[in-house]
């Protein structure tokens, strides 16, 4: 993985590569953005740049020992550490600080990257911070993370901040439909989905995502023509399936409660969207783009917003941990209760 490898992040590109040739450069980085954008594969064409034997124009030259050894994945300088069972331990940054205190092996600079370093635990940040106050020559460490807000200030306060936008749209879809060969359309779909993340478009082109979402979509569409006494058994019947499709919980699983919550959400986004009369080109799904528009005369704008907010509060309650086919329920009769026709 190159500079040049790297989809999109133009910015945060330029901004490493004119940091390299100075002559202090920072030694700690704090790359920021949503999952799947960029930052780890940054991180790596960035150690590859630094110890490159014959870069050009500040990039690897992907063929030279330093740079096959980093590709290969056994380069004895490049480590990424990541959280295991959600969280990285004060045993990892202990490990990490041991092998610190010597020289880089073979390579000019050793890089250390930490991937979603907010998981870290306080004991860990503690660790890790000493570190941080002290480093020893020759070491860069990388640290990603969603927010910076997560981390402690005393590590962000000396790591040098480079942040990682969401991809746009076009950029995802042919991404995808190029690398994973599913149609424009379906590319497309999953891109306007992703929130403008390769990672998660990945995620959604790889598995049943796509069969799950429009089978997600009618059935929420369907739901203002339930009376309301059928209404009940529906939200029961649903919230039972939900849980069988996925109990792996709120995150990850593109099959599970929170992804069809995800669904919704996009649902009631567009709805708004097309009730606002705004063009179909701003639509998430824009493959329903006629029943959107059709469908969301029939809603109150205050109603539609309701919604929205009512399964944003649901996928809050499910990372609580709450009883799934509970919130399944419940919402379900909410948003019967705001689909206008009576
Ligand atoms: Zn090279």
């Amino acid at each position: 993985m190159r500079f040049s490898d790297i989809l999109g992040q133009e910015k945060a590109q330029r901004f490493l590569r004119q940091v390299m040739v100075r002559e202090k450069m920072p030694h700690a980085y704090l790359f920021t953005g949503i999952p799947g954008v960029g930052k780890r594969s940054t991180a790596q064409a960035l150690a590859m740049a630094l110890n490159c034997l014959s870069p050009q124009d500040g990039d690897a030259c992907g063929l030279c020992g330093s740079c096959r050894k980093i590709l290969g994945g056994n380069a004895p300088d490049f480590h990424v550490i990541r959280p295991g069972s959600n969280k990285i331990g004060i045993d990892q940054i202990r490990e990490v600080n041991h092998g610190l205190s010597f020289a880089p092996l073979s390579a000019q600079y050793r890089v250390l990257v930490i991937c979603q370093a907010e998981a870290m635990t306080p004991e860990a940040a503690n660790a890790f911070l000493k570190t941080l106050e002290e480093p020893s020559p020759g070491n860069i460490f990388v640290l990603t993370a969603t927010e910076p807000l997560d981390l402690l200030p005393t590590i962000v306060s000396r790591c040098q901040k480079v942040s990682f936008q969401p991809l746009p749209r076009g950029v995802v879809a042919n991404w995808i439909s190029e690398k994973k060969g599913v149609s424009q359309k379906e590319a497309d779909i999953v891109a306007g989905l992703s929130g403008g993340s390769i990672g998660r478009a990945l995620e959604m082109a790889e598995n049943e995502f796509l069969e799950n979402r429009e089978r997600w979509l009618e059935r929420i569409a369907e739901l203002p023509g339930f009376p309301r006494t059928e209404a009940q058994g529906v939200a029961f019947k649903w919230a039972e399936e939900i849980k069988a499709g996925g109990t792996s919980g709120a995150q990850g699983s593109s099959l599970g409660p929170a992804a069809v919550l995800d669904i919704w959400k996009s649902w009631y986004r567009d709805l708004l969207l097309a009730r606002a009369k705004m063009g179909e080109h701003s639509f998430m799904n824009r493959d329903f783009s006629q029943s959107l528009k059709k469908m969301s005369m029939g809603f109150k704008i205050k109603n539609l917003a309701k919604s929205f907010f009512l399964i944003d509060r649901a996928a809050m309650d499910l990372m609580e941990n709450r009883n799934s086919a509970l919130v399944f329920e419940h919402l379900v009769l909410e948003l019967r209760a705001l689909a206008g026709r009576l």
